[in-house]
């Protein structure tokens, strides 16, 4: 069964029925930029109802510490669209990112920042440059699940989920089929992270052999990340999890020279939020000198995502044609090419009287009709056969030489497991370790099946989680400083943990 992420809202556009979004109108630059961008819409005929919407640093400064109070969840999931100006978080009171409580509680699993150049009026090394970027939103290392387990040694989880692969997958590849685009490029770093990078890249094979017409290729993040800040021209999409999507994205709006021009989409399967990629500017705000861009072209994304396009169309050729015209904010004026140094207020205004133009030099914006129709399959998970094989152990201990600790613990009576291994950082230190490895005091212990054989092609045999147990508890009285277990499992016959570095 396929989900219509947007059949309500065209149907609603369809009937000539306003679209109701929800609208914050943000702290700093946010109320000038919302007011220039809402005049621009409003002109421009889009069929759109906005109510307003209190979140940010005011909500936070009452005593809210979400930054975001409960009526305004309730207009958000009822309109199921919010436009968003920057918000201030208060610094150095430990306040939660409003933004990243936004993305996660909605479920705005894709992050979409489509960036182009727009030579020769902004100045950029990349005249041709035309990439979008999306990026996972909800999980990898942002899941922020952190602890300190030693006095030495802290930890980040990085989760990767199959259903939160499939999703923002399957989002870019249907997103560069609406959107006319060509290519669709993933970034990875599997020869490192095997198993979460490895999915990502699996599950974007396994999707990219249902869009043959679509290129797709699949590139390491750093040399890829470093090709596209050289050659950004080369791509097209790009398709990445959490972490690397945030570095690159920016990488690739500060490259075309527009950082505060882009817009970016917070999609999600009932709820989608547009913003720009700025801050709220504190420095500036309140000058009437902000540019609006990053938020007019926010707005033209929310209007071809709710089946609106011939509108978004038009905002984005009467932007294009101002800009080509030479109307600037303080931002972006320069000597050569600028004609008009202009207000937010008078910048919009430009643009209203432009509706209706197209740029001459700059590429026309010409959205397909239902660019907002992108569809996301529900995800179905597979029946997989999951067996235990062992369990990691990571104990803390103040010692500093593997062989008194994996002599300790390879004579300790394990009931039906045995030590296989111990790891430092990952490296294996124990048995056969190397003198010149550094050890802190997180040790990893790997425990098995006594039956396993561990040559070099080790043949693992089943345990029992009551066996598990039964060495903990051993450990514990034994006074070892177990901090963490983690299972070994396979599933359908295939090893589910990664070896040690050495192993
Ligand atoms: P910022 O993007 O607000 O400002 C960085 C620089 O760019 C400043 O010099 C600013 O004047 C300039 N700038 C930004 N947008 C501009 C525009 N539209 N026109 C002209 N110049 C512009 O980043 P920051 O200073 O690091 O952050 C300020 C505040 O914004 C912080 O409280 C931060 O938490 C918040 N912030 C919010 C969001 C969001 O709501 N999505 C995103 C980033 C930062």
């Amino acid at each position: 069964m396929k989900t219509d992420v947007l059949r309500e809202k065209s149907q609603k556009t369809l009937n000539n029925k306003a679209v109701k979004i929800a609208v914050a109108k943000g702290d700093g630059i946010g109320p000038e930029i919302m007011d220039a961008t809402l005049k621009i819409l409003n002109a421009a005929g889009a069929n759109i109802e906005p109510e307003y919407v209190e979140l940010g640093e005011q909500v936070y400064l009452s005593g809210n510490s979400t930054g975001i109070a409960k009526e305004t969840w309730e207009v958000i999931n009822r309109n199921k669209l919010i436009l968003k100006a920057p918000i201030t978080t208060p610094q150095g009171k430990g306040y939660k990112s409003l933004n990243v409580t936004l993305r996660k509680s909605l479920g705005l699993f894709a992050n979409v920042r489509p960036v182009s150049a727009l030579y020769p009026y902004v100045q950029t090394h990349f005249p041709n440059m035309d990439v979008v970027v999306i990026r996972e939103n909800e999980e990898d290392l942002y899941a922020g699940i952190e602890h300190q387990q030693t006095q030495d040694v802290v930890q980040c989880l990085k989760l990767i989920t199959r259903p939160g692969c499939e999703k923002i997958v399957r989002y870019a590849f249907e997103y560069a089929r609406v959107y006319g685009r060509k290519k669709v490029t993933c970034m990875v770093k599997d020869n490192i992270m095997k198993l979460t990078d490895g999915l990502f890249h699996q599950v974007f094979d396994e999707i990219a052999s249902e869009y043959p017409e679509i290129t797709s290729d699949a590139q390491i993040i750093d040399i890829g990340a470093a090709r596209l800040a050289a050659n950004p021209e080369n791509y097209d999409v790009v398709v990445t999890s959490n972490l690397y999507g945030d570095i690159i994205s920016d990488i690739v709006a500060e490259i075309a020279g527009s950082v505060g021009m882009a817009g970016s989409a917070n999609i999600g399967t009932n709820v989608a939020m547009f913003e720009a990629i700025h801050g709220s500017a504190p420095d500036i705000s309140g000058k009437n000198m902000a540019n609006p861009s990053g938020l007019i072209n926010a707005s033209i994304s929310m209007l071809a995502h709710v089946g609106q396009a011939p509108i978004g169309d038009k905002i984005k050729n009467a932007w294009l044609a101002t800009i080509e015209a030479g109307y600037h904010t303080a931002d972006i004026y320069n000597e050569k090419n600028s004609k008009k140094k202009v207000t937010t207020s008078e910048f919009a205004d430009a643009v209203i009287a432009k509706l209706g133009q197209t740029p001459h030099k700059l590429p026309t914006s010409n959205m397909a009709e239902g660019t907002g129709t992108i569809t996301i399959p529900t995800y179905k998970r597979r029946v997989e056969k999951k067996i235990l094989l062992g369990v990691d152990i990571f104990i803390d201990w103040k010692g500093s030489d593997p062989e008194e600790i994996g002599q300790a613990l390879s004579s300790l009576d394990a009931f039906k497991l045995k030590l296989k291994m111990i790891t430092n950082r990952g490296v294996k230190v124990f048995p056969s370790g190397m003198k010149e490895t550094y050890c802190t005091d997180h040790w990893r212990c790997r425990f098995v099946s006594k039956d396993t054989q561990v040559d070099a092609q080790p043949v693992y045999s089943p345990v029992d989680y009551d066996q598990v147990v039964a060495l903990l508890s051993k450990l514990y009285d034994e006074g070892f400083d177990v901090i963490k277990t983690e299972n070994l499992y396979e599933f359908d016959g295939k090893r589910a943990f990664s070896l040690g570095q050495g192993e």
